[in-house]
């Protein structure tokens, strides 16, 4: 969601209000120098500026679209550069990235700023899997922005663009969402979160990253395999092994990786674990018939946190539950199961139960 405020910019889309800031780099002779295409004319700038304004404010649907992203410092309010989007339709699971920025700026790393944020934005997108830029080989500053951006090159086009008269070679660079979630919580696997606001013992043995991993071991593991109602490559639904009298088949929403907790929850995962909130939460309207649902997510000690994974809850909900003032216990795995069937049965792509 934009704007996106960093350290020294807000991200946003663009106003017809910045036509002046816009002119000011992209007509810019050592912009250009790079580009294949003319510089705008005040017309198309003003026109482009229109259409980008008007556009939808989370970025493009499935069906994909070109989105410009507009970098504002913050201590003068004046727009300095851009970062673009190419989204391809959804079932393509692509997009190219692109910047350009005033030359008084360079070198400053204000587009890696806005650059990052354009990526978590972009990964956060359901079925966006793979990033791909490219620019001209001779301009260095263009790659090793990307490679700062842990970008791969995956090699070199022979004479593949036509600038300012004469064919040029380019460089591809590229980035996959696994690539980026890794960079995203450290390359090392630190969690980026401070170490004051993580509480899991030093010997945890994390009873998720069991479940996951296939383990059953219900001595310390009191999820078991049939609690699953759904799980992909980067999140697992499951019915909770504690549950609350009047609000019962309350579910889980855990990324498979382990984090902590929100503070260090990538960005690109939360999109995932939305989503899949969202389609429990239908499952239960219809698997349950709740007449509403909600949503718990706990962080530390004090706010109640016990298990040292991520994990959202999704509870149904009915008139007079007293979800908040009742206490949850043990359920048998045997009833858990047969909630997680029903869920199952209920959710888009899944077959109903025989
Ligand atoms: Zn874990």
């Amino acid at each position: 969601m934009f704007p996106r405020v960093t350290e020294r910019l807000v991200v946003r889309r663009f106003t017809e209000g910045d036509l002046e800031d816009f002119l000011a780099y992209q007509t810019h002779p050592e912009v250009m120098r790079f580009q294949p295409h003319a510089p705008p004319t005040r017309e198309s700038a003003a026109r482009f500026l229109a259409a980008q304004a008007a556009g939808a404010p989370d970025g493009p649907g499935d069906a994909g679209g070109f989105v410009a992203f507009a970098a504002e410092r913050r201590e003068d309010n004046r727009v300095i550069g851009d970062v673009t989007l190419n989204v391809y339709p959804r079932a393509h699971g692509r997009a190219e990235i692109g910047w350009s920025f005033h030359p008084d700026y360079h070198g400053r790393g204000y587009a890696a700023e806005a650059a990052r944020e354009v990526l978590a934005f972009a990964f956060s997108r359901p079925g966006l899997r793979r990033i791909t830029t490219h620019c001209d080989t001779r301009n260095v500053a263009s790659y090793r922005l990307m490679e700062r951006l842990g970008m791969r090159c995956e090699g070199r086009q022979r004479e593949n663009v036509r600038i300012g008269g004469a064919w040029r070679d380019t460089y591809t660079y590229a980035l996959l969402r696994d690539e980026w979630l890794a960079a995203a919580r450290g390359g090392d696997g630190a969690a980026a979160a401070p170490a004051a606001y993580r509480h899991a013992p030093e010997d945890y043995v994390c009873p998720f990253c069991l479940l996951i991993a296939g383990i059953e071991d219900t001595r310390r593991v009191l999820s078991v395999a049939t609690d699953v109602v759904y799980r992909d490559a980067e999140v697992t639904v499951l019915v909770s092994s504690h549950q609350y009298p009047n609000n019962p088949g309350h579910v889980l929403v855990i990324p498979n990786r382990h984090y902590e907790n929100l503070y260090e929850l990538p960005d690109a995962l939360g999109g995932s674990i939305h989503a899949a909130a969202r389609a429990v939460a239908l499952a239960m309207k219809t698997a349950y018939g709740c007449d509403g649902v909600s949503t718990r997510q706990h962080n530390e000690p004090a706010g109640y946190q016990d298990v040292w994974h991520y994990h959202l809850h999704v509870f149904p909900r009915y008139p007079g539950d007293e979800l908040y003032s009742s206490r949850s216990r043990l359920m048998d795995p045997a009833d858990r199961a047969a909630y997680a069937r029903r869920l199952r049965a209920h959710l888009p792509g899944n077959s109903p139960a025989p």
